[in-house]
């Protein structure tokens, strides 16, 4: 791929703005030589004002979402892309979140550009655990977990049932649930079904993975390891 294309495909700015780039001097090797667009020069070699570049495609990034935040690309209001650099939204292939997560939620939200891996991970087959936090407006009744486990809570205009989920009392207004599965306002209306409201949400964990000290609104980007624990 021509390096204009490469650089531009990473976000960095539009063909032209990289054109610019290059004839500025921007662009250089890791000795500092200056490159030209038309240089063979593998993407590790290459500098944008001394710094390496993202990688190419096959980015994935853990983002600790706070509350405020829609998971869109073109909400009015504030978006999860504004807590990333600017060149990840512009970014082709598309650097999308997987799954969403409500503007009043927060918690743990992953992004990539590899589509094979978001299938891996949001598929129904794959079954992987999503552990939310629910602080609730009532004390819960006690029979909710039988409830969520039961398999058989049909949602509001939904046309099948809820797989189990398992829901575990923290304190009398505060539950930990582990869903399966990734509809709609899930939790939230989950907790409606029977009764109550949820207040706060926040999702910890995915899979085997956490945000363990990542402050809120703080990302960092996955490596193979880390997509391992998912799994
Ligand atoms: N369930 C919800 O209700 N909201 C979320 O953001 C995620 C799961």
């Amino acid at each position: 791929m021509k390096l204009v294309k490469l650089i531009a495909n990473l976000g960095y700015g539009s063909r032209k703005d990289v054109t610019a780039m290059f004839r500025s001097g921007r662009i250089t090797d890791a000795q500092g030589e200056v490159l030209y667009a038309d240089d063979k020069v593998a993407h590790e070699a290459i500098r944008l004002d001394g710094e390496p570049l993202d990688p190419p495609a096959g980015l994935t990034l853990l983002l600790h979402k706070p509350v405020g935040y829609t998971c869109s690309t073109k909400d009015p209001g504030r978006i999860v892309y504004d807590l990333l650099p600017p060149r990840f939204r512009a970014r082709s292939p598309l650097l999308s979140s997987v799954g969403r997560l409500d503007r009043d939620t927060s918690g743990l939200l992953l992004f990539t550009d590899d589509g094979g891996l978001l299938h891996r991970i949001v598929s129904p087959k794959a079954q992987l655990a999503k552990v939310y936090e629910a602080a609730l407006a009532s004390d819960l009744r006690g029979d909710e977990a039988a409830v969520f486990a039961s398999g058989e809570l049909m949602l509001e205009s939904e046309q099948t049932a809820l797989a189990p989920a398992v829901l575990e009392a923290v304190a009398p207004r505060q539950a930990r649930l582990t869903l399966t599965e990734g509809r709609y306002h899930q939790v939230r209306r989950m907790f409606a079904a029977v009764g109550n409201h949820v207040e706060a949400l926040h999702r910890s964990r995915i899979g085997g993975l956490s945000l363990g000290d990542l402050p809120s609104g703080q990302w960092r980007q996955l490596d193979a390891s880390d997509i391992e624990t998912l799994f």
